[in-house]
């Protein structure tokens, strides 16, 4: 909690400080509950989260018949935890082997980052890792997870040009071979908008199926916290594209956005298994929503 408390820093102290003073004192009253949609849209909740946030803490206020702004904090806290908590869905990586995990994202969303992370993650639970270098349109992505696998010791199936499934494909193959546990594939960033990109990527999940035919067992897609409101767009339109099972929402750290979260419970809820909060190797955290709430009010 401390290091998503530290992650949610500028979140917090925006929506925080603009919290504690609706909280201060006197009356709940209409101004007060426009006060607080005002803070909430701020947040980047988005217009339907708020709505609904709105209304759920109405509902608990006037069926605890609650006076007092100070204790508005507690039914916000409940109704945010309530909105939030389906969210939190934990990865199993259990039961397959290879557990087949795709990334997805815009470029720059933190995708290849929040691989390391993840294979760094899955090897300290002793699970044997392999890298698919699918983003085969930026050679520098491949470089960058070719070197990232020899420091770390991970082996990283990489092809020069050729296409993303076609690497996919060849790692699954290897990963049967060799035992792996858990294939974390890269893809090139692409925006929804880029429809033959889209298309490419659809491919991408068809010839995995094809090397493992319940495969993928995860289709991730790696989120910029500081993306706002445009992040519900983004998983949306991957979700329709790809039948998202999970998201990463990654620089959480930097973020003053970090109410996104509750727009996509509202809005397209697909699990979000973990939070990025910094560069470095360890900063990925499971997704928890108690830990998220506390850390926004507390
Ligand atoms: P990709 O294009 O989606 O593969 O994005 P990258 O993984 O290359 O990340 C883009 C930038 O975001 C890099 O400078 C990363 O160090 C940075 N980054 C990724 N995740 C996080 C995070 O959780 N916190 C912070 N502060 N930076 C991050």
């Amino acid at each position: 909690t401390e290091r998503l408390k530290a992650g949610l820093a500028k979140t917090r102290s925006k929506l925080g400080k603009q919290l504690a003073g609706l909280f201060g004192g006197g009356k709940i009253d209409e101004d007060l509950y426009e006060e607080l949609e005002t803070v909430l849209l701020t947040a980047d909740m988005g217009v339907d989260a708020t709505m609904h946030l709105l209304g759920d803490v109405r509902e608990r206020v006037s069926l605890k018949g609650l006076k007092d702004a100070s204790e508005l904090k507690g039914a916000l806290k409940d109704s945010l935890l309530e909105l939030i908590g389906p969210l939190e869905v934990p990865l199993s990586v259990e039961g397959k082997q290879p557990f087949v995990i795709m990334m997805a994202g815009v470029n720059g969303a933190g995708k290849t980052t929040s691989i390391g992370k993840l294979a760094k993650y899955y090897q300290s639970q002793g699970k044997k890792v392999m890298l698919a270098a699918g983003d085969t349109f930026r050679a520098a992505a491949r470089e960058q997870l070719i070197a990232w696998g020899e420091r770390n010791n991970v082996t990283v199936i990489a092809q020069q040009g050729g296409d993303a499934a076609a690497v996919c494909f060849d790692a699954i193959q290897a990963a049967k071979a060799r035992g792996i546990d858990v294939v974390l594939a890269d893809t090139a960033g692409r925006l929804p908008t880029q429809l033959h990109l889209m298309e490419e990527i659809k491919k991408v999940k068809r010839v995995i199926q094809k090397a493992i035919p319940d495969g993928p067992h995860e289709v991730m897609l790696v989120l910029d916290a500081n993306t706002g409101q445009n992040a519900v767009t983004q998983v949306k339109a991957f979700d329709d594209a790809l039948g998202l099972t999970g998201l990463i929402l990654s620089k959480l750290d930097g973020s003053a956005k970090g109410g996104v979260i509750a727009a996509i419970a509202k809005q397209r809820p697909v699990p979000l298994r973990f939070v990025g909060v910094g560069e470095s190797i360890d900063d990925l955290r499971p997704f928890s929503a108690r830990d998220y709430v506390d850390a926004l009010f507390d």
